[in-house]
């Protein structure tokens, strides 16, 4: 409402210079590292879909034709023999402290490496780090950074539509494993990587991922494990199999669980949804309704008490001088989705309650009308309104006498405090006996008090704002208060 803008926003445009001088110019892309998505048709979502036809639903008939081998071979074979190899190994303590600080060091390789730095661009990274995050990454065992964040970027763009490559409206199982196993029922939406593709860090560990994987996936763990207290074996079938086959489900359960468990504080449009539980899984990355929203900013929780250690790792890297300029979105719009959401969850309870019926929605009558129906009714008119006491007689705190004394009365003086300051409730409740308007009964000064507390702050849609404070009409355009 104010006429000056946000200290942080934009200066004012000058209006005396501003039609003169179109001095913005955009670059043009031209051919090398020419963004993916440059020239798009408009209508690029629709027009993908309909020209593309997907490969046909995975049934029990078809299901083994349609296998990904490849990927089915490393999500089945790991868990298989890291199962096997727990019934024929023993576990040592030194190996299970080992396997859970691996399984943290990939797993924030995927996160605060492949997903915030890489996916997201949410922070800069120094070399040495981004070459830390890269090989760590790597041990995780979920394709090269270009790869993944190919696919995680067309997720964020194509959120829960067919073009999104684990879209969460195909089934939880489906975008948690079976977009990986399965061969992928449609393209994924173009996604832009051409930043990507310009890292000399990301086209090294794109070069060399085959070896990566097997260094650090299986041999790296087992060889800290065997030299570090002669457990070869236990290194290999904790640290290595089973520890991968855990950081596999961490990941996946942020395509799965964070699309499906929990509430949308900051907005509900899509499937994103924040949990502690799911964060509890995915070192940090639970609060995913946020990462929707705000996908550049370096946090997925944004209060110190929520976990998120991926965040806390990114901020020490910050610390140590290894990582700059983490994003955060300003907290004022933060706040407003918030407020938006709480608006929303407000009015459904707006929504479900009765209201009284206003003005427009009920008859005026003259004084002598209301007179003469107040001998054959209990009417008692209070605030310009007229109400029928009818069923309240003998249940008015003050005792039946007092209202009786009113009945073809102006009692608006004696309602508000002439003889009793009625609570809000009161007065809420004295608004539900309204049966018609007393006319030219609304005299200045008496706007608050046709005003039932309940409805001061009553929640409008932007529609809904026209005309007088008080005159509701629009809420009945639809919205069935007064039905
Ligand atoms: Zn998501
Ligand atoms: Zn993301």
């Amino acid at each position: 409402m104010s006429p000056v803008p946000p200290s942080n926003g934009p200066p004012p445009i000058d209006a005396a210079t501003s039609p003169a001088t179109p001095t913005i110019s955009h670059p043009k892309p031209n051919g090398e590292g020419e963004p993916a998505d440059a020239s798009l048709p408009d209508n690029y979502v629709t027009y993908q879909l309909s020209r593309q036809t997907p490969l046909p639903p995975i049934t029990w008939g078809n299901w083994y034709k349609e296998l990904n081998l490849l990927h089915f071979a490393v999500l089945g074979l790991t868990p298989l023999l890291g199962i096997i190899g727990a019934f024929t190994v023993s576990l040592r303590w030194e190996t299970a402290v080992w396997s859970v600080i691996y399984y943290f060091m990939t797993a924030v390789g995927i996160t605060a490496g492949y997903h915030r730095l890489w996916a997201h661009r949410s922070y800069n990274a120094s070399k040495p780090l981004q070459y830390f995050l890269s090989i760590l990454g790597a041990g995780a065992v979920q394709g090269s950074i270009r790869w993944w964040a190919r696919g995680h970027r067309a997720h964020h763009r194509y959120t829960d539509t067919d073009l999104d490559p684990y879209s969460a409206h195909r089934g939880l199982l489906w975008s948690h494993i079976g977009w990986m196993v399965f061969k992928p029922r449609r393209n994924p939406g173009v996604a832009d990587i051409s930043d990507l593709s310009k890292n000399e860090i990301v086209r090294w560990q794109h070069r060399h991922y085959l070896q990566l994987v097997v260094l650090m996936g299986y041999i790296f763990p087992t060889v800290v494990a065997g030299l570090g207290w002669g457990d070869w074996k236990g290194g290999y079938v904790y640290a290595g199999l089973l520890r991968l086959f855990f950081v596999h489900q961490s990941t996946f359960c942020v395509n799965s669980l964070a699309h499906y468990l929990g509430d949308a504080p900051f907005d509900d449009k899509h499937t994103p949804r924040d949990h502690l539980i799911t964060a509890l899984c995915t070192v940090g990355e639970g609060y995913h309704n946020f990462h929707h929203q705000f996908p550049m900013d370096y946090r997925n929780a944004i209060k110190w008490y929520q976990y998120d250690p991926t965040k806390w790792t990114i901020w020490v890297t910050s610390k140590l001088g290894l990582s700059s300029h983490l994003k955060v979105f300003p907290d004022n719009e933060v706040r407003k989705g918030q407020l938006t959401m709480q608006l929303k969850n407000l009015r459904e309870v707006q929504e479900k309650l009765s209201w009284p019926s206003d003005n427009s929605h009920l008859p005026v009558i003259s004084w002598e009308s209301y007179l003469q129906q107040a001998q054959s009714r209990p009417l008692i008119c209070i605030a310009g309104f007229i109400h029928d006491v009818e069923d309240f007689l003998d249940q008015h705190p003050g005792g039946r006498h007092l209202l009786t004394k009113y009945i073809g009365r102006d009692a608006t003086t004696a309602f508000f405090g002439g003889v009793y300051e009625h609570s809000n409730a009161a007065h809420n409740l004295l608004s539900m006996k309204r049966v018609g308007v007393l006319h030219g009964g609304a005299p200045h000064g008496l706007e608050d008090k046709a005003i039932p507390p309940s409805q001061r702050l009553r929640i409008a849609r932007y529609n809904e704002m026209s005309g007088s404070g008080y005159s509701s009409g629009a809420l009945s355009d639809g919205d069935g208060f007064m039905a």
